[in-house]
C-alpha cells in the first residue's frame, strides 16, 4: 500500500456539510439541540453502542435525570440500573463522576470548550469535540473509531494507528479539514458520523452514495477495506465463573455487590467463584442443587464461561459470601450485568 500522503482534498468539508443538509440524519433525539446535558449524554451512550439501542435508553434518562443536577444527586446503584444493559459499565460510573464535577467545578454549566470539557471524568478528545462543535460550534475535531476508518480512506492514510505518532498525525489532518466556517461544525461533525454509521462501514463500502467518492484515494487505489491500518491487537482473556444461584423459600435471591474494579464492577450479581468446590462451600446448607448449562459470554477482549448453580435453602441460614436476600419484586431495578439478569428471567436461552 502506498505510504505517500496526497494533499487534502479540496471541498472535502464543504461536500460533507452540504451531504448532511440533504442525507445525512436529522431527527435522533439527541439532535436538533446545543443543550450539552443532552448531546454528552448521547455521546457516551453512543460509544460502542448501537443507535437503536440507545434510543431506547436515552428519553429513559432523560425522565428519570432531566438535568445534570438531577443525575449528580442521583445514587451511584440508580444510575448502573437505568444504564443495565448497555454494558461498558465504566461509561455510567464516570458518567455519575461527570455530572457532579459538572456541579462542584462549573456550577452545574458544562464548560463551553473542548479543552475544559476534556478535564471532566469520561469525557475524551473526541467526545469532547463533539460536544464543543455540536454546542459551541467549536472547531474541533473529532476522531472515534468511525471517523479514523472515514478519513484514512479519503486520504488514504496507510500508517499504522497503533503507533501513537501516526495517530497524532491524522488528529492534526483530521482537524485541517474542518470547515473554516464556524457555523458549519454541527452539520460537519454529524456528517463525518453519518458517513461512517451509513455508507463508509467496516466490512463494507457503499462508495456510489459517498459525497466525496471521487476524492478518495481508498477508492482510487480500489482497496477501501485496506483501512485504517492499526496492527496492534488487545489479547483476548477468558475466564471461568462459578455463580451460585441461591433462592430461598420466600422466592428471594442472594445478591451481591461487585467490587468497584474488574468485571462488572458496582453492579448487583450473584455471588461469583473460581471453582465448582468454593461455590458448594459458601452455602453447605443449600439443597437441590441444579448444574444449569454452563455458557459462553463474550465480552469486548474476554469472554467468560459461565456456571451457574442453582440451590434452595432457608433465610435464616444464607451462603456465607457478602450479599443479601432480595424480594423477586426488587431486584429487576438494580443494576445486573446482562447475563444474570437473563439467567434470572429465563431469556437466557439456557
Ligand atoms: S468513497 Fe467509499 S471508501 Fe471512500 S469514503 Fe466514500 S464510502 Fe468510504
Amino acid at each position: 500500500m502506498p505510504k505517500t500522503l496526497t494533499p487534502l482534498p479540496l471541498g472535502f468539508a464543504r461536500r460533507m456539510v452540504d451531504w448532511q443538509r440533504l442525507h445525512g440524519r436529522q431527527s435522533l433525539p439527541w439532535q436538533n439541540t446545543q443543550d450539552p446535558y443532552r448531546v454528552w449524554l448521547s455521546e457516551i451512550m453512543l460509544q460502542q453502542t448501537q443507535v437503536t439501542t440507545v434510543l431506547a435508553y436515552f428519553p429513559r434518562f432523560l425522565t428519570k435525570f432531566p438535568t445534570v443536577a438531577d443525575l449528580a444527586r442521583a445514587q451511584q446503584d440508580d444510575v448502573l440500573a437505568l444504564w443495565s444493559g448497555l454494558g461498558y459499565y465504566s461509561r455510567a460510573r464516570h458518567l455519575h463522576k461527570c455530572a457532579q464535577a459538572v456541579m462542584d467545578r462549573f456550577n452545574g454549566v458544562f464548560p463551553p470548550s473542548a479543552e475544559a470539557l476534556q478535564s471532566l471524568p469520561g469525557i475524551g478528545r473526541s467526545t469532547a469535540a463533539a460536544i464543543a462543535a455540536f454546542c459551541f460550534q467549536e472547531r474541533a475535531a473529532i476522531l472515534d473509531g468511525n471517523v479514523k476508518r472515514v478519513l484514512t480512506r479519503v486520504l488514504g492514510y496507510a500508517e499504522d494507528l497503533a503507533a501513537l505518532k501516526k495517530e497524532k498525525a491524522l488528529w492534526d489532518l483530521a482537524q485541517d479539514l474542518l470547515p473554516q466556517q464556524a457555523q458549519d461544525m454541527p452539520a460537519y461533525t454529524q456528517a463525518l458520523m453519518d458517513l461512517g454509521a451509513t455508507v463508509c462501514l467496516p466490512r463494507k463500502v457503499l462508495c456510489e452514495r459517498c459525497p466525496v467518492m471521487d476524492l478518495c484515494q481508498a477508492k482510487q487505489q480500489g482497496l477501501p477495506l485496506a483501512y485504517p491500518v492499526k496492527t496492534r491487537k488487545l489479547k483476548r482473556t477468558s475466564a471461568t465463573l462459578w455463580l451460585l444461584w441461591a433462592v430461598n423459600a420466600q422466592g428471594q435471591v442472594w445478591l451481591q455487590k461487585r467490587p468497584d474494579k474488574g468485571i462488572w464492577a458496582g453492579l448487583f450479581s450473584l455471588p461469583v467463584f473460581d471453582t465448582q468446590a468454593d461455590l458448594q462451600a459458601a452455602w453447605p446448607q443449600g439443597k437441590d442443587p441444579q448444574f444449569i448449562a454452563p455458557w459462553k459470554h463474550v465480552l469486548t477482549h474476554r469472554d467468560l464461561y459461565l456456571h451457574p448453580v442453582h440451590m434452595t435453602g432457608t433465610v435464616k441460614k444464607p451462603p456465607a459470601c457478602e450479599g443479601q436476600w432480595v424480594d423477586a419484586e426488587l431486584w429487576p431495578s438494580l443494576g445486573l450485568p446482562a447475563p444474570i439478569r437473563a439467567l434470572l428471567t429465563g431469556t437466557s436461552g439456557v
